[in-house]
């Protein structure tokens, strides 16, 4: 089915999976996907199956971008919510990888007015704007199940478009993350490693944004200038400058977890 520079991204997408899982980003449901290297037309997303018990090609479809459909409609099926990734596929140019999660430490910044913002560096990318929040609810036609589901181009399409581009590029999203009403978030990477760190460190900054409202609230007015510091623009840009060409660093860490700590679990079929 597929070459060997194909299978090499494809074993990166197994670990990828067992990565998401390991840090709790993805649990029973959640997926991440890959655009086709050799067929910008195309990506790779799992069959219908928890993301730490893919392993094998055989657990992998391809589906094309234009319409999520499989390009081979005689394998297992894959996710229902496969449109959230052919439409962003679909909007920017320049992503190639896609993650969507129900992380339970992001979700409250789903359904509140609280902004979810870069609050230390390695999140930086998040930057000082706040990120989207796509409310599905607005896009519901009648005789839509309203089960939250991305279950269609025209929903995955309004996705897509509630992400912030900014007035440099309009091929990659700014920030690289949309949150989703009471269910959870989309996250988009120029790759798979990135996509992954993407969704990690949004992860972990909605963790420490909460414990800093919890604090802030028990205990306020105690100090000078009280009240939360976000990193500022271009703290936000400088940091994800800085940071953006060593995510080979954690990668190289998390990929070695699953493989080492995981044992037992995860299995890529696909690891030599
Ligand atoms: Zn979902």
């Amino acid at each position: 089915m597929v070459s060997a520079n194909a299978t090499s991204i494809l074993s990166t997408l197994i670990t990828a999976n067992h990565v998401l899982h390991y840090h709790s980003v993805l649990h029973a449901y959640g997926h991440i996907s890959v655009r086709n290297p050799e067929n910008a037309s195309t990506f790779f997303f799992a069959r219908t199956l928890a993301p730490a018990l893919i392993s094998s090609t055989e657990d992998i479809n391809e589906l094309n971008v234009a319409d999520a459909s499989q390009t081979d409609p005689t394998r297992p099926r894959s996710f229902v919510e496969r449109f959230i990734h052919s439409e962003i596929y679909k909007r920017f140019e320049d992503v190639n990888s896609v993650v969507h999660s129900h992380s339970p430490q992001v979700l409250p910044y789903t359904i509140t007015d609280v902004p979810l913002k870069a609050v230390y560096h390695l999140p930086g990318f998040l930057g000082d704007q706040g990120v989207p929040n796509f409310d599905i609810a607005e896009f519901y036609e009648p005789g839509d199940q309203q089960d939250l589901l991305v279950s269609n181009t025209r929903l995955g399409a309004a996705l897509a478009n509630t992400f912030n581009v900014n007035s440099t590029t309009n091929s990659f999203p700014d920030p690289p993350a949309v949150l989703m009403r009471g269910h959870g978030l989309a996250v988009a990477g120029e790759t798979i490693e990135q996509a992954v760190f993407f969704s990690i460190y949004t992860q972990s900054n909605a963790e420490i944004q909460s414990s800093a409202i919890e604090l802030e609230h028990a205990f306020p007015n105690t100090g000078e200038g009280s009240g939360l510091r976000y990193l500022t623009a271009q703290e936000g840009i400088d940091s994800w400058a800085t940071n953006k060409p060593l995510i080979i660093r954690p990668w190289e860490l998390w990929q070695r977890e699953v493989q080492t700590v995981g044992q037992g679990l995860y299995v890529n079929g696909l690891e030599h």
